[in-house]
């Protein structure tokens, strides 16, 4: 028997989301975010979740020269650009797109000798002050791209550092949306500014794309929860019930024995660790789903195991079903407990933990 704890992958939710992404910006075309394996989805897996998107988007060119060899037709464009001139090679090869996001980058592309044309995206640091140039010499840095031969579309792109908090005092999204416009007025072009949060709350700064990300996987980049934005979890992280301790007044659990208990309990122990994926930080208190019933985890996070109260689960026994976020748990809700976002959770998701693919439409399918 293999240990018991599974991520299972839904690429029905992954399509829906996408239906969701898409409906909130009709006008737009869509680059599905698959960067971080697909927020820890899998790359193949999410490339056929999303066979609807127009483009993906990830960070490696190896990777994406992968869904090039997985039969990917449409675009694909790297968010960071290159990162060395022998990278030019493969991106000439497999067509892959590419962000010039800094100087570099740009002197790169003027002195290479390519056998072929490419697109590029033009990064413009409108806020974030990551990535990308300022808006006062985006003229001048089109110029220079449009006069190497090798460069065929030139797009424009910036992004949002507070979509979610659209009037933060310090960095607005009208700011961003007006500086990026400003920078690139008259200039011919597709234009893309929306990550997710952009996408589900303002469909004002929907351009020609959209690049959603953390949405297409049900997670909610906002304080609003996924479900209202009708968006269904793609990975559900269930384990098992291994090992169940009584314990009395006083007695503690765990390493650091950070956890005293104040009356008889009942503690489980899950097969699931900081070693999976399981963030470490969760305090006690971090929910957890045992028999379809919603409890806490107690104590530190181990390696290879959480334990949790089963005081009033009276049904929970050693092969109790456990569900560590998912279906029944959003994953938001255990990572806000655990002070961090869905997206970390999702893209931790260690390669030791087992993955199960669902898919609705072929269940039913099948089922006829
Ligand atoms: C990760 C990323 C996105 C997607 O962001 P979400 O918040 O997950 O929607 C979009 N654009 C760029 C450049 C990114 O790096």
């Amino acid at each position: 028997m293999p240990r018991p704890l599974v991520a299972t992958i839904d690429i029905a939710a992954l399509r829906h989301n996408l239906g969701v992404a898409k409906r909130c910006a009709p006008n737009s075309k869509v680059l599905a975010v698959v960067k971080a394996n697909a927020y820890g989805h899998g790359l193949e897996r999410s490339m056929r979740g999303f066979a609807d998107a127009d483009g993906l988007g990830l960070i490696e060119v190896d990777n994406a020269a992968r869904l090039r060899q997985l039969g990917w037709q449409k675009r694909i464009v790297l968010l960071e650009g290159f990162f060395d001139a022998s990278d030019l090679q493969a991106i000439v090869e497999h067509q892959i797109e590419t962000v010039v996001h800094c100087m570099e980058q740009l002197e790169m592309l003027e002195n290479a000798q390519l056998n072929g044309r490419i697109n590029v995206h033009l990064k413009i640091n409108s806020g974030m002050n990551r990535l990308g140039f300022l808006p006062s010499v985006c003229k001048a840095i089109y110029q220079r791209l449009r006069a190497i031969p090798a460069v065929r579309d030139i797009s424009f792109i910036t992004h949002f550092a507070n979509a979610e908090d659209a009037n933060n005092a310090r960095v607005s999204l009208a700011q961003q949306v007006q500086r990026f416009n400003a920078a690139i007025e008259g200039l011919p072009g597709d234009r893309c500014l929306s990550n997710s949060a952009a996408d589900l709350m303002h469909p004002e700064c929907a351009a020609d794309w959209v690049r959603p990300g953390v949405m297409l996987y049900g997670g909610t980049p906002a304080d609003t929860t996924a479900e209202k934005f009708g968006l269904r979890p793609a990975m559900t992280l269930r384990s098992e019930i291994i090992g169940i301790q009584h314990i009395v007044v006083g007695d503690a659990v765990g390493y650091g024995s950070s956890f005293v208990a104040d009356k008889a309990m009942t503690i489980g122990i899950v097969a699931c660790g900081y070693a999976d994926g399981y963030p470490r930080h969760a305090p006690s208190g971090t929910p957890i789903v045992v028999d379809g019933i919603k409890t806490r985890i107690v104590g530190r996070v181990s390696m290879d195991m959480i334990t949790v109260d089963l005081t009033s689960i009276a049904s929970a026994r050693v092969g109790s079903k456990v569900v560590l976020w998912g279906q029944d748990l959003p994953i938001d809700e255990v990572a806000n407990a655990a002070g961090t976002v869905g997206y970390e959770l999702m893209c931790a998701i260690a390669p030791r933990v087992q993955i199960a693919e669902r898919d609705d439409l072929e269940q039913t399918n099948h089922s006829i």
